[in-house]
């Protein structure tokens, strides 16, 4: 890779990041209208993806299709399988990259990464939001906040940048000056991303690359055909040939390989519990190889709670419980997915929810009427199925709404309520990650005790929701549920966090809790070194009190 200018003198400010805002897309609106242009143009291609490795894009004979969630007969494209080679080159390509790339000055590569924003919001955002529409099956709405929100992490990473290259100790005493070297990991760094959002599978390499870091990413082969057009902007705002290869395929064969090389420095990891916990496992097992330890970054799963006091305002309580369940299918880390509710306010409600899950608009989400689409895979329809029929199956528990799927044309899951007697049931314990809500209806004196089983049920602690009017009431759930969640959301739904507002992760099993939006994100993948220069160094080593 050919040496960046390293003529910038100065200490330059990055612009003030703000939100991207959001577009209605109302029917027959003018961003609408453009935008189906471009679904058209993408649906009516067979997109050949290839991996990026040292600038070069490599293609394979032996590919996957990439169908449409809610149109599983209609085939998009096809990614690559992966090689050991493949993967070997773009370890090598990045550690290529590295030498040139680690010293390029910090502003250098901010300005890399804000055009790369520009380009989000720019050139490339239709095809960003067709292709997040058509691939991983998001309504106009749920695809503009995802690609809005790469835009944003873009941003506001560039502005963190800053506060971290900022952070120096306090002024030097006379005689000496002290700072620090914030370097990137040495050697190469993993970047292993869900399908849930485009805005994470951008986010994760170019957080570290952004930082200093050479990157090998592994996309989610559920949402290749947007990460594709994420990298391709990446390649135009100027990133250079090595700093991140991206690899489609197998996770395990990907992550298995680099791993195991001497070189590997951290891995940045957003997807479930289980995969994380594997590779952590397989990182402990090899590291005695390794020239460093591994900086290891997860984002897992969830299983997010929101809890109702009795004095909780009834109209907000039902609007979360909607909104923070069903948007997108219940495919957020942060949707809802239990919910303890006093019997005086489940009376107000019951057959408001049932009546209004059951008539949900579930469908193609390039239909504006659509709310809820297809979940991703057949493999999350017999999931959600299969939970559905063993809690029908379970003393105890009453199916509110929907309990049924289709999978004839694509794979869609019926928005679905079930209703426990038990606050420790598996439905509410395990992540289903698909558009389910469990139920748990309890006496409205019970406050105490239900708090204790939100805490305690689940291994996950990433999102939850107090809702009352009560401060006393607030003031208990917030104590109790301390470390219950990463996220307390106080009379509001469990998602939507936003860059620059909330600082997002999670504990417990949800993850290494990093907060994204905070220069704690930023902060691990970095390898700081300290320097102290002495401007008029002793000679004499004796001191006074030797008497010599
Ligand atoms: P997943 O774990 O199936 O896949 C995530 C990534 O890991 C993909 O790129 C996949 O190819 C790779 N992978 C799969 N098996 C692997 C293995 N054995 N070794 C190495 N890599 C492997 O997750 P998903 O279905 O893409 O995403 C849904 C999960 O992600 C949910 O559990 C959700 O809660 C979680 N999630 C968490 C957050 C967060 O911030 N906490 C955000 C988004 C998604």
């Amino acid at each position: 890779m050919p040496h960046l200018p390293h003529t910038l003198t100065g200490n330059v400010h990055v612009p003030a990041p703000i939100n991207q805002a959001a577009r209605d897309f109302a029917p027959g609106s003018d961003e609408a209208l453009t935008l189906r242009k471009e679904i058209e143009k993408v649906a009516g291609e067979v997109r050949t993806l290839a991996h990026v490795i040292g600038g070069q894009r490599i293609e394979s004979t032996d590919t996957t299709p990439i169908v449409s969630p809610h149109d599983h007969h209609h085939v998009l494209g096809h990614i690559p399988t992966v090689t050991d080679a493949d993967i070997d080159a773009a370890i090598d390509a990045a550690l290529a990259a590295r030498p040139a790339w680690s010293s390029t000055p910090w502003f250098a590569r901010v300005s890399i990464f804000l055009r790369a924003a520009e380009l989000v919001t720019g050139k490339y955002r239709d095809e960003l939001l067709a292709t997040t529409m058509l691939g991983q099956s998001k309504t106009f709405h749920q695809a503009e906040i995802d690609v809005n929100e790469l835009a944003d992490f873009l941003r506001y990473n560039a502005s963190l940048a800053e506060e971290l290259y900022s952070a120096q100790p306090p002024r030097s005493t006379a005689g000496e000056v002290n700072y620090l070297d914030h370097k990137g990991l040495e050697g190469f760094v993993v970047a292993i991303t869900p399908f849930n959002f485009t805005a994470i599978a951008g986010n994760l390499p170019a957080t570290q690359a952004l930082t200093g870091n050479v990157v090998v990413w592994k996309p989610s082969e559920k949402s290749a055909l947007s990460s594709d057009v994420v990298m391709r902007l990446f390649e135009e705002a100027g990133v250079p040939a090595g700093v991140i290869n991206m690899l489609h395929g197998s996770g395990e064969q990907v992550t298995t390989r680099a791993i195991a090389h001497r070189s590997f420095a951290g891995l940045s990891f957003t997807g479930s519990t289980t995969v994380f916990r594997h590779i952590w496992k397989s990182v402990a097992n090899n590291i005695e190889n390794y020239r460093s330890y591994p900086r290891i970054v997860g984002e897992t799963g969830g299983k997010n709670a929101i809890v109702a006091h009795p004095t909780a305002d009834v109209d907000a309580v039902f609007t979360a419980l909607i909104r923070g369940t069903f948007e997108f299918q219940g495919q957020k880390c942060s949707a809802a997915s239990r919910a303890y509710i006093p019997r005086s306010i489940w009376t107000l409600i019951e057959n408001r929810l049932a009546t209004t899950v059951a008539t949900l608009p579930v469908g193609d989400p390039t239909d504006h009427a659509t709310y809820v689409g297809a979940v991703i895979d057949e493999a999350a329809l017999r999931r959600l199925q299969d939970a559905f029929d063993k809690a029908s199956a379970t003393p105890g528990h009453t199916i509110l709404a929907g309990g049924t799927s289709h999978s004839e044309t694509g794979w869609f899951v019926d928005p679905t309520v079930v209703v426990t007697e038990d606050p420790t049931s598996f439905v509410m314990q395990k992540e289903f990650f698909g558009p389910m809500l469990a139920v748990h209806v309890y006496e409205d004196d019970d406050w105490s005790a239900t708090l204790d089983h939100v805490d305690g049920t689940s291994e996950y602690a990433l999102t939850c929701s107090i809702f009352s009017t009560d401060r006393e009431a607030i003031t208990e759930a917030l104590d109790v549920l301390r470390d219950a969640a990463g996220m307390t959301y106080i009379n509001d739904k469990p998602t939507g966090a936003t860059m620059g507002r909330q600082q997002f992760g999670g504990g417990r099993g949800s993850g290494t809790n990093d907060k994204t939006g905070s220069v704690l994100a930023l902060q691990r993948w970095v390898n700081s070194r300290f320097v102290k220069e002495t401007f008029a160094p002793a000679t004499d080593w004796t001191y006074p009190y030797m008497g010599r």
